[in-house]
């Protein structure tokens, strides 16, 4: 099938994970349920990663991640602010309410110069958390935010101390989808624990899937004391892999020599590329700044139209709305070009 931009998950297994995989295949007989030298391998690598000693769990998928992880930091009664947009709130059908027995999401009003970009602000936590003090109300116990955001927008490190202060000041724990965690860094060019433990997360959920691998995103414990009995919750909730090994070889293929970050770097080159494209084009306009993968553009209903018989596949769903054009690690200048042509002939 051609090049599509609705999903960077629209793209297949990235040669290096790839080579692991095969490589842990061809290893013969290995003990199931993470026990396993590649998984010992992966998490190590993580820790390095991060330089620090952290607790790495692999799931299959990114709304098991946030959900179990949302769950071991919350009791029923707590509740998780994050934005209108967070994938959290509005494509894990509730699967972070149901993990932890009943959680409640909090989300702060869209409204807002940073809301419009996806992002939760300080004032915007501190605006949840003061609204109401009493018993009736769910206690905000949990701040979750999406690094790089659903938006293609990027919380830079003082963004991230900012949010950090006042969950600290109020007693919030930090969680991070991190399903784009690499384009975020490799956007920011700063090292993967300046955005993480250095800046207060306590979770992170680090995204592979669409970063190149087949399956399986890793949760990332910075406070270990937070992940006591998380490998029971992975188990009961059906996520713990007993061939282990195939979700944790192909990390080792990401994560050595920096592949991840290649990846990341250029899946936002093509996002860069289309938005440089599109953006004298009449009839389409621009939405946010691309700083990671996505460009996100409105155009007409008919121009969407002519697009999609055109053969092209997209979102229009995610956000605030507008086309979602997604940037993978094997997109192609030409498809990008391509893309860009159509949408110019269509909006003409
Ligand atoms: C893709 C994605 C996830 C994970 O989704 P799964 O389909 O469950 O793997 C989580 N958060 C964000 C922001 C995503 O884009």
């Amino acid at each position: 099938m051609k090049e599509q931009f609705a999903s960077d998950n629209g793209a297949g297994i990235c040669p290096a994970a790839l080579r692991w995989l095969i490589e842990a295949n061809g290893s013969g007989h290995e003990p199931g349920y993470g026990d396993d030298r590649w998984t010992q391998r992966a998490s190590d690598m993580i820790r390095a990663l991060f330089q620090t000693d952290c607790d790495v769990y692999f799931v299959f998928n990114g709304t098991a991640a946030n959900s179990l992880a949302l769950a071991s930091l919350c009791q029923s009664y707590h509740s998780v602010i994050c934005t209108p947009v967070a994938h959290v709130e509005t494509d894990e059908c509730g699967g972070p309410e149901f993990f932890s027995n009943g959680s409640k999401l909090l989300v702060t009003e869209a409204d807002s110069a940073a809301g419009r970009l996806g992002k939760l602000t300080p004032d915007a936590i501190e605006q949840l958390v003061t609204k109401r003090s009493d018993i009736h109300y769910p206690k905000p116990k949990v701040v979750s935010i999406t690094q790089a955001t659903e938006l293609g927008t990027v919380y830079s490190v003082e963004d991230l101390r900012a949010i950090a202060a006042i969950a600290k000041r109020r007693h919030l724990r930090l969680h991070m989808d991190g399903a784009r965690f690499a384009n975020a860094v490799a956007y920011l060019g700063c090292h993967p624990s300046e955005i993480t433990w250095r800046a207060g997360i306590d979770v992170l959920c680090f995204g592979g899937t669409k970063n190149g691998l087949p399956v399986g995103d890793a949760v990332v414990f910075f406070d270990r004391a937070l992940s006591e009995d998380f490998a029971y919750r992975v188990k009961q909730a059906g996520q713990l892999a007993s061939k282990m090994r195939f979700i944790a070889a192909p990390w080792v293929g990401l994560l050595e020599n920096d592949v991840w970050l290649a990846n990341a770097r250029h899946a936002n080159a093509m996002a860069q590329r289309l938005y440089a494209a599109l953006a004298d084009v009449p009839g389409v306009s621009v939405l946010h700044p691309a700083q990671a993968n996505s460009v996100f553009a409105t155009i007409s209903p008919q121009a969407a139209a002519a697009m999609r018989t055109a053969g092209w596949r997209f979102y229009q769903f995610i956000g605030s709305g507008g086309c979602r054009f997604m940037c993978a690690w094997d997109t192609t200048p030409e498809a990008v070009d391509a893309l860009a042509a159509d949408l110019r002939a269509v909006a003409a």
